[in-house]
C-alpha cells in the first residue's frame, strides 16, 4: 500500500520527512529488499509516527463505515491496515537484534511504550470489536474459505481473551489483575537475579581439584571482582555451577553450591519468592475464571495445538513412566562407580553431573575437538542448502551487490527448481557487540498476497557462531551445526508459507516443528557424507566418528527427561488449579513430587521460586519443548519410512505444513501430512526410552 495522501497533505513537516525517508518511499532495490545503506537512525521515529497515524485513520475508517459489516470491509480491511507501521517495525526490530547501536536503543526505549499503547488501543477498542463480533456471529452469510474462517476465529478469540466480552466492572477487575501480575512478575525475576548475583562460593586452592583451567581462571576473576583476590569464587549461574558440578572432586563443595542453586528465592530474606509466586498462581486462576475458563491452563492452551490440559498430561505422564526407570538404571550405573572407587555414600542430586561425566567418558569418549575440523561453516551452510534442494528442489544463489543488513551478512536469492523467485535469505553468522546472544530466524518482510500477487519474503538467519581465527576457518561444534540446521528450518517455513493475509496464527506449541525436524538431517550419515568434509584434506567424516556421534545421543537420557518432565509437570500442576487458589508453595511442591514419584537423586530442572519460564511466557507452556520433540521425531519418521529425501513425503510436508503454517488448525495440518495424530513412539525410540525396565 502507498502512503495515505491525507497524512502527507495535512502536515508539511511530514511531507519533508517523506522526501528522504526510505520507509516513506518505494525501496527501489533488487527484490525490493530494505535499502539498508540509505536507512538512518533518524528515519525510524518519523516512520513509526506516520505509520501509527495512518493505521489509526484506517481503523477509524473501518469503524465509521456505514455499510453492514462483512468480511471484506472489516476483517480484510483490518488485515490491510498499518502497512507502513509493519514495514518500519519489521526492519527496526530485526536491526535492534542483529545490528543495534546507541541511537537504535534509545529509539527502542521511546517507541516501545507507544507501540504497546497503540496495540492496546486496538485490542480494547469496543467499536471495532462490535464490528468483528458482528461478522463472527454472521459467518454463514459470507461463504468464507477455510483460511478466512481461521483468521476470523482467531481474531475474534483474541479480543475475547483480552476481555472484550466482559462488562465494565469485570473489565476493571481484569485490568487490575493484569497490572498486579506485571508488578509481581518483574519483582519475581529481579529477586532471582539478585539471589543469583548475591551468592558466591569462595574456595582456596585445595577446593579446585578436578576443575578445568578455563573454569579456574574465570573463578579467580570473579573472586577478585568480589574483593577476595587470591581466592576462587563460583556462582549459581549456569556457566559456573554446571561445569563445577561436572568436574569438582570435592563432594561437600558440590553439595553446597547445588543447595545454593536450588534454594534461590527460598531463603526467607527480602528476595524470597514464595509469597510472590503463590500470588501469581492465585491471580492467574482468578483471571481465567473471570474470562470463563476452568483454569489458567485451559485459557492458555485453547489456541494451541494441545488445546486442553488432558492432552498435555497424557503426553508428559506417558514419557514420565518410561523415563523414570531409565533414570533409575543410570543411578545404579553411577552407584557402581562410587562403590568401585570406595566411596561409602549413596548418590545425591548434587553428585549427578560428576558421575555422569565419568559415565560419558567410559561409554562414548567423544571429543568436540575431533569433530570440529569436519564442520567448516561454509560446508555446513552448503549442507543445509543441499537438503532443501534435495527435498524441495529449492535453489540458493548468492546475490552480489545486494543491500545488506550488516556488512558481514550474505544474501541469497531463493528460487524454485523452475527458477521462480521465492524470496531473499540473509545469513549473518558471527558474534559482534551490536548483536544479541543466541541464534534466531527473523523476517524483514513476510509473505502475503496483495492483489492476487505474492509479496515475497525477506528472511534472515542470525547466529553467534565461532569466527574464523588466524589461518583457521570457522569450525563449528556439533551444537552449532544443529543450531544452523534448526534456524534454517525456521527460514524454510517463512520462505515457503503461502498465507493470503498478513496476520497468521501459528500455534505456539507448533512453532518448533519446522526447525527441529531439520536437525535430524544434520546427523544422518548420508547427509554428513555430503557436507562434513575435513577443512584441510576434504576427506568426508570417518564412519567411526559418525558412529560415536549416533551412540552418544542416548547418554544421560533418563536424567535429561526426568529433570525436564518434572518441571513440566510442576508447571501444569500449578496452572490447573481452580480458583480460588491459596497454597503454600514449599508444601505444594514437596507433596507434588512425592505423589509423582520423582526419584530422590534428581531435582526438578527448576524449582518454583526460580522457575522464571512459568512466570514469563511459558506458564502452562514448559511442556512445549517435549511436545515439539514428539512432533519433530514423528514427522521425521515419515521420511525415515520412505527415505529421507523421498519426494512424495517432502512434497506433502511442504504443501501441508510449510505452506499452511499459521492459516489452519495445527493438528489438522499435521494429520493431513502424516495421516494420523503424532505418535510418541519415534521420540521414545530416538531417546532410548522404548524398552526401559530393569
Ligand atoms: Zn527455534
Amino acid at each position: 500500500m502507498g502512503l495515505s495522501l491525507l497524512v502527507l497533505n495535512s502536515c508539511s513537516k511530514n511531507k519533508k520527512a517523506a522526501t528522504d525517508n526510505p520507509f516513506l518511499n518505494d525501496y527501489n532495490t533488487p527484490f525490493n529488499v530494505p535499502p539498508f545503506e540509505r536507512i538512518m537512525a533518524k528515519h525510524y521515529m518519523p516512520a513509526f509516527e506516520i505509520g501509527m497515524t495512518e493505521a489509526r485513520a484506517e481503523i477509524e475508517a473501518i469503524i465509521r463505515d456505514r455499510q453492514e459489516p462483512d468480511f471484506v470491509n472489516t476483517i480484510e480491511a483490518l488485515d490491510k491496515s498499518g502497512d507502513l507501521l509493519t514495514r518500519v517495525s519489521s526492519v527496526f526490530f530485526a536491526q535492534t537484534s542483529a545490528n543495534t547501536s546507541d541511537s537504535l536503543q534509545n529509539i527502542e526505549v521511546e517507541i516501545s511504550p507507544k507501540l504497546a499503547a497503540y496495540s492496546d488501543e486496538i485490542r480494547l477498542n469496543p467499536r471495532l470489536f462490535e464490528k468483528i463480533k458482528y461478522v463472527y456471529d454472521n459467518q454463514p452469510k459470507y461463504n468464507l474459505s477455510e483460511e478466512q474462517q481461521f483468521l476470523l476465529e482467531n481474531l475474534y478469540k483474541g479480543f475475547v481473551r483480552n476481555g472484550a466480552n466482559l462488562g465494565k466492572e469485570e473489565q476493571d477487575s481484569l485490568k487490575s489483575i493484569n497490572q498486579r501480575l506485571s508488578v509481581l512478575s518483574v519483582k519475581f525475576s529481579q529477586n532471582v537475579l539478585d539471589e543469583t548475583n548475591n551468592y558466591r562460593l569462595f574456595v582456596d586452592k585445595d577446593g579446585l581439584a578436578g576443575l578445568p583451567e578455563s573454569l579456574i581462571s574465570g573463578a579467580a576473576d570473579v573472586a577478585k571482582a568480589s574483593g577476595q583476590e587470591g581466592k576462587w569464587a563460583f556462582t549459581t549461574q549456569r556457566p559456573s555451577i554446571f561445569p563445577f558440578l561436572q568436574y569438582s572432586e570435592n563432594r561437600e563443595l558440590r553439595r553446597e553450591l547445588f543447595n545454593a542453586y536450588t534454594n534461590r528465592g527460598n531463603n526467607g530474606n527480602e528476595y524470597d519468592n514464595n509469597a510472590i509466586f503463590a500470588e501469581i498462581i492465585k491471580l492467574r486462576a482468578e483471571r481465567a475464571s473471570l474470562l470463563g475458563y476452568k483454569t489458567h491452563s485451559h485459557y492458555v492452551l485453547e489456541p494451541r495445538m494441545a488445546k486442553v490440559p488432558e492432552n498435555v498430561f497424557s503426553l508428559l505422564n506417558n514419557l514420565w513412566e518410561r523415563a523414570v526407570p531409565v533414570a533409575r538404571n543410570e543411578v545404579v550405573d553411577m552407584q557402581k562407580i562410587i562403590d568401585r572407587e570406595g566411596g561409602k555414600f549413596k548418590l545425591e542430586p548434587s553428585d549427578w553431573w560428576y558421575y555422569a561425566e565419568k559415565m560419558r567418558k567410559q561409554k562414548y569418549d567423544l571429543d568436540d575437538s575431533e569433530l570440529r575440523p569436519y564442520f567448516e561453516l561454509d560446508n555446513v551452510r552448503d549442507g543445509v542448502f543441499y537438503c532443501a534442494n534435495k527435498l524441495f528442489g529449492i535453489k540458493f544463489t548468492p546475490i552480489t551487490g545486494c543491500s545488506l543488513p550488516h556488512s558481514e551478512a550474505r544474501a541469497f536469492e531463493v528460487k524454485e527448481a523452475d527458477g521462480t523467485h521465492i524470496g531473499v535469505l540473509y545469513m549473518d553468522f558471527h558474534p559482534r557487540d551490536s548483536k544479541r546472544q543466541g541464534a534466531w530466524c527473523g523476517t524483514y518482510r513476510s509473505h502475503r498476497m496483495l492483489d492476487g500477487q505474492s509479496v515475497t519474503p525477506v528472511v534472515t538467519v542470525v547466529g553467534n557462531f565461532t569466527r574464523p581465527s588466524g589461518d583457521l576457518p570457522a569450525l563449528l561444534s556439533m551444537d552449532e551445526v544443529s543450531t544452523l540446521f534448526h534456524e534454517f528450518g525456521h527460514a524454510l517455513d517463512a520462505l515457503c508459507n503461502r498465507n493470503t493475509y498478513s496476520q497468521t496464527f501459528v500455534a505456539w506449541d507448533f512453532v518448533e516443528l519446522p526447525s527441529q525436524i531439520m536437525e535430524h538431517w544434520a546427523t544422518e550419515p548420508e547427509v554428513l557424507n555430503i557436507y562434513a568434509k575435513h577443512y584441510i584434506t576434504g576427506e568426508p567424516i570417518p564412519a567411526s566418528l559418525v558412529n560415536k556421534l549416533s551412540k552418544s545421543r542416548y547418554f544421560n537420557q533418563g536424567f535429561d527427561n526426568v529433570e525436564i518432565l518434572a518441571a513440566s509437570l510442576l508447571d501444569m500442576a500449578y496452572y490447573t488449579l481452580e480458583a480460588p487458589v491459596n497454597i503454600d508453595i514449599q508444601n505444594f511442591e514437596k507433596e507434588f513430587f512425592m505423589k509423582t514419584g520423582l526419584i530422590p537423586e534428581i531435582v526438578s530442572r527448576y524449582r518454583s521460586t526460580y522457575f522464571l519460564h512459568i512466570i514469563d511466557g511459558y506458564d502452562s507452556g514448559y511442556y512445549s519443548y517435549t511436545w515439539a520433540a514428539v512432533l519433530d521425531n514423528d514427522a521425521f519418521e515419515a521420511f525415515k519410512e520412505k527415505g529421507i529425501f523421498d519426494q512424495s513425503v517432502a512434497g506433502s510436508y511442504r504443501k501441508n505444513i510449510l505452506e499452511k503454517n499459521g492459516t489452519m488448525d495445527a493438528m489438522q495440518m499435521y494429520i493431513n501430512f502424516r495421516g494420523h495424530e503424532p505418535s510418541i513412539e519415534p521420540l521414545l525410540k530416538n531417546r532410548g526410552l522404548l524398552q526401559a525396565t530393569r
